[in-house]
């Protein structure tokens, strides 16, 4: 962190600040300019509260040269996280398809879908049992009944669950999921975070419609800081001027989540493009940039969905998607090698 010295800096004002700061347990590097002293700050500047030192009278501005995550950020874990879940992990190079309907419905439904997208070769079951709707008239989920539909669906098939928490009361019934989606809309809610860092289960955190990188690794920080490493980021599109598609796949997010982060990095095609026809090409591209997983909407009969039918692919689509997306994750694989 750069610490910029209006000029003729109060004397005592300044002595004050580099003894808080060495309390701190930083140290400063001072370069006196002509006009200006500059603080160059070495050491562990995250929890440093930027706009503290900005407010104060002797300060002409603050700049971080280091990101402000520090347990998300490559630099500190060079190596990718691999998360275990069941039978199955994410991360470090692996392809794992997350499929399964917008909401749950009925068991028929959620057991029959189930069944397939792991004939398929998907390994986590994807279903909402709250759902965070727009309009209060839509349907809003079945609730803990779905939790429990979605519990027999993994009894039948082995499938870890993959659903979204909306609350921090809901916790207490969310003991047989196996990943904990936060929702787009909760990115920002820091006290679901919070708790949810306190826990083990893996939280898979969807990027806001209008979430920058940072402030989307902040989100994970929150949770690993609570001391939860096991963080999975997933890119659904952001809101843009363009209305045709649902939301816009960022697809840099890919490479550069990459960059900056060891976490897991998911695409969802399916609330980016919100049309089926769309889910295919989307999912080409995002394997194509090396992403560690899809979680794709699948529904058994798209015309009746209770919640994004127009988005979701019959298990016939999925199967031939999923089909080509291993066998192009392979031959990607197969050309780093
Ligand atoms: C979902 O996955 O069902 C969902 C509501 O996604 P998002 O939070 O990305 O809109
Ligand atoms: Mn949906």
């Amino acid at each position: 962190m750069i610490i910029v010295l209006k000029e003729k800096p109060n004397k005592s004002q300044l002595e004050s600040l580099l003894l808080w700061l060495e309390d701190k347990g930083l140290q400063v590097h001072i370069s006196e300019g002509t006009s200006r002293i500059i603080l160059g700050l070495v050491g562990d500047t995250a929890t440093l509260d930027t706009d503290l030192i900005s407010a104060l009278d002797i300060v002409d501005n603050v700049k971080r040269v280091q990101e402000p995550y520090k347990n998300a950020n490559r630099k500190f874990h060079p190596d990718d996280t691999v998360i275990t879940i069941g039978n199955t992990s994410i991360g470090g190079g692996n392809l794992t398809l997350m499929a399964g309907p917008c909401s749950v419905e009925t068991e028929e439904q959620i057991v029959a879908v189930a069944k397939a997208v792991k004939a398929s070769g998907a390994t986590m079951l994807r279903g909402g049992a709250f759902k965070p709707r727009t309009s209060p008239y839509a349907f809003q989920g079945l609730g803990d009944d779905g939790l429990r539909l979605l519990s027999l669906a993994k009894k039948e098939t082995g499938l870890p669950i993959v659903t979204e928490i909306m609350d921090i009361s809901q916790l207490p019934l969310f003991d047989d999921v196996d990943v904990i989606q936060v929702g787009a809309r909760n990115i920002q809610n820091f006290n679901l975070l919070k708790v949810l860092g306190t826990q083990d289960k893996p939280v898979m955190i969807k990027r806001g419609m209008s979430t920058t990188y940072e402030e989307w690794l902040m989100s994970a920080e929150y949770v690993m800081a609570g001391g939860n490493k096991n963080v999975i980021l997933c890119e659904r599109g952001i809101r843009t001027f363009e209305t045709y598609t649902r939301n816009t796949l960022d697809i840099s997010a890919i490479p550069v989540l990459r960059r900056l982060t060891h976490l897991p990095i998911v695409v969802d095609p399916s609330h980016s493009a919100g049309d089926a026809a769309l889910v295919a090409p989307l999912s080409n591209a995002a394997v194509g940039c090396g992403v560690d997983g899809l979680i794709i909407e699948v529904h058994n009969d798209p015309e009746h969905a209770l919640c994004d039918g127009k988005q979701s692919l019959r298990p016939e689509a999925f199967d031939k998607l999923a089909k080509r997306l291993f066998a192009l994750h392979q031959f990607i694989k197969a050309q780093e090698d």
